[in-house]
């Protein structure tokens, strides 16, 4: 039984590949209670050539408020957003915030300014410690800033960096900053999130790893979600019950689900 996945894709995001409503009826097959879908909204200056702001978020706020109306008794689907960059258009951020109404907003760093999402840079002409420091610096400024309910997917680069490019990283380095990072958002009451993609990818763990939600516990952080961030109906739920399992390692003995914003929490 899979309690909760708040990390979700459909159609409506430029990488996704099942309908919404395809979606919903595998989260309501697999029993799963509490269910986001979060599409990509990506601000700053390299969105995909063929992504439209204004149908994604149009669309998804003419579909996924019906969908909630149409399976209401079968899971809690929950309206919600990933919203990359937001750090870099603020005021668009704040608009598109003011004008939805989401349930849940994941707030992402994919690419850092003047870079492309680090799906896409070469890690032989750019050394990546230096990217990688840029990251945190632009993770900080998103947390500083505000407008996100928890942070997506912290250390995402090494995705790519030692996932896909195996290049060893010296994480101490940046263990200042990922603690100023883990203050900002406790301090501001968001929370962070478990991504348990890199399970079922070559990085092999979850973003962030279990020392970084362990260290989130220990500077007195308690609001946590747990997503899959899954983009097909195939990866729906995959990972959430070792997500758990991780949390609980930590000290977590409740997970966030987020309604008009707001954390609800369930006992694991
Ligand atoms: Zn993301
Ligand atoms: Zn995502």
């Amino acid at each position: 039984m899979i309690p909760f996945d708040l990390h979700t894709h459909c159609t409506l995001s430029f990488d996704g590949e099942s309908s919404a409503e395809d979606m919903v009826t595998r989260a309501v097959m697999l029993g799963i209670k509490y269910y986001a879908l979060t599409d990509h909204v990506d601000l700053g200056e390299f969105p995909d050539p063929d992504f439209d702001l204004e149908a994604t978020v149009s669309g998804a706020g003419a579909q996924i408020p019906a969908l909630r109306e149409k399976y209401a008794d079968k899971t809690e689907l929950l309206y919600g957003v990933e919203l990359g960059q937001a750090v870099q258009e603020p005021e668009l951020a704040e608009k598109l915030l003011a004008e939805n109404d989401y349930d849940f907003v994941i707030g992402s760093v994919h690419n850092i300014r003047g870079h492309e999402d680090f799906y896409f840079l070469d890690y032989t002409k750019t050394d990546p410690q230096e990217l990688l420091g840029r990251y945190f610096d632009e993770l900080l400024e998103t947390a500083e800033a505000g407008r996100y309910d928890v942070l997506g997917h912290i250390t995402y680069p090494l995705r790519y960096i030692v996932g896909e490019n195996g290049i060893n990283i010296d994480m101490k380095r940046y263990s200042g900053i990922i603690d100023e990072i883990l203050r900002t958002v406790i301090k501001n009451g968001k929370g962070i999130e478990i991504n348990t993609s890199g399970l079922r990818q070559k990085y092999g763990r979850t973003f962030p790893d279990a020392g970084t939600v362990k260290r989130y516990r220990e500077l007195g952080g308690r609001i946590l979600t747990i997503g899959s961030d899954a983009h097909r109906t195939g990866d729906l739920g995959k990972g959430i019950a070792e997500g758990i399992e991780l949390a609980r390692n930590c000290g977590f003995t409740e997970i966030a689900v987020y309604k008009e914003r707001k954390p609800t929490f369930i006992r694991i």
